[in-house]
């Protein structure tokens, strides 16, 4: 049984087959970390601008596209894919180079769908156009880092931008007929179960409420959000926190009963294209059961069905 909107159900859907994504690195920085924002990034983000699976940008989108093939190949020996711009701040760089980028991956004929992570603060009216034009050769997809609603939390995570400018970019985007996919992570610390749920309540209704112009495909929009588990990883300013005991790391159970919620109060016609997170294991702090990624999702299936027979009594936070 599917309790939600699933990435694969939407795939198989849209596309009428699995597709993978391809992690590559468009070679850009990130106003968080160049010193336009700030130099030492987001508390949470890894060297590797959160792109740690990445080929090296020195390839060209072909050679990259190819290698990252080669990493998926076991799963899905040959396309199409989706090529995600993953690594750093994708958007964060002059528009005849976005342009050059962007338009030898979705020309590739192996790629059916282009996703590009990057920050609402870096969405220009000129990036935005181009995106548009993009999404008539083949559907587009912006990923946004939100992570969370609350002011506060924000400060801490030096996101660097406040909620009316996401609100903005979501406006944006979806006016001219663009996918959004809204990152969200659940246990930064200082957070309560209510205030994780609140940031996916409130995300859930940004994306549903637009009216969504048709898209200039004929494949429905993956318009969603990727839920993510916080990775503490060596080598950033939360491993330092976490080591100085400023913060526990969420249990198992308690990811479980937050997500679920999460689950509940999002609208069931968005996608949800992450359950848990994908981070680097050798670079992993904490948590550790984390690390297993085919235990956590076994454990989550069961925690989900055990969920549905107790109708609800799964989601209490505890005390
Ligand atoms: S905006 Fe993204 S790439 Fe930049 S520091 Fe934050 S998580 Fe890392």
């Amino acid at each position: 049984m599917n309790h939600y909107y699933s990435f694969n159900d939407y795939v198989q859907q849209a596309f009428g087959q699995k597709l993978y994504k391809l992690s590559l690195n468009g070679g850009m920085s990130c106003p968080n970390r160049d010193g336009t924002l700030g130099s030492r990034g987001c508390i949470f983000c890894s060297a590797g601008g959160s792109g740690d699976f990445t080929p090296s940008p020195q390839l060209s989108v072909d050679e990259q596209i190819r290698a990252a093939a080669s990493l998926v190949s076991r799963k899905a020996r040959s396309g199409p894919y989706i090529a995600y711009f993953q690594a750093y701040t994708n958007t964060y760089a002059p528009l005849s180079y976005l342009e050059t980028l962007f338009t030898q991956a979705i020309l590739c004929p192996d790629i059916a769908a282009l996703s590009i992570g990057t920050r609402p603060d870096c969405l220009s009216e000129p990036v935005l156009d181009l995106l548009q034009r993009l999404s008539c050769i083949k559907p587009v997809w912006v990923e946004l880092g939100l992570q969370t609603i609350h002011p506060r939390t924000a400060a801490y995570i030096r996101r660097g931008y406040d909620l009316p400018v996401f609100d903005q970019a979501v406006q944006a985007l979806q006016k001219r007929g663009l996918s959004v996919i809204v990152h969200l992570i659940l246990g930064l610390p200082g957070e309560s179960f209510d205030d994780m749920v609140q940031s996916a309540a409130y995300v859930g209704a940004a994306l549903a409420r637009q009216n969504l112009p048709a898209p200039a495909l004929p494949i429905p929009p993956a318009s969603g959000v990727k839920l993510q588990l916080l990775h503490v990883l060596q080598g950033t300013d939360l491993a330092l926190d976490y080591k100085k005991g400023l913060f526990q790391a969420l249990s198992m159970e308690d990811y479980f009963a937050v997500l679920f919620q999460c689950l509940e109060v999002l609208p069931p016609s968005l996608v949800i294209h992450r359950l848990t997170g994908d981070g680097p294991k050798s670079l992993l702090l904490a948590p550790q059961w984390s690390a297993n990624k085919k235990l956590v999702l076994n454990a989550m299936r069961r925690a989900m069905d055990e969920a549905d027979v107790k109708q609800g009594r799964l989601f209490q936070w505890p005390q």
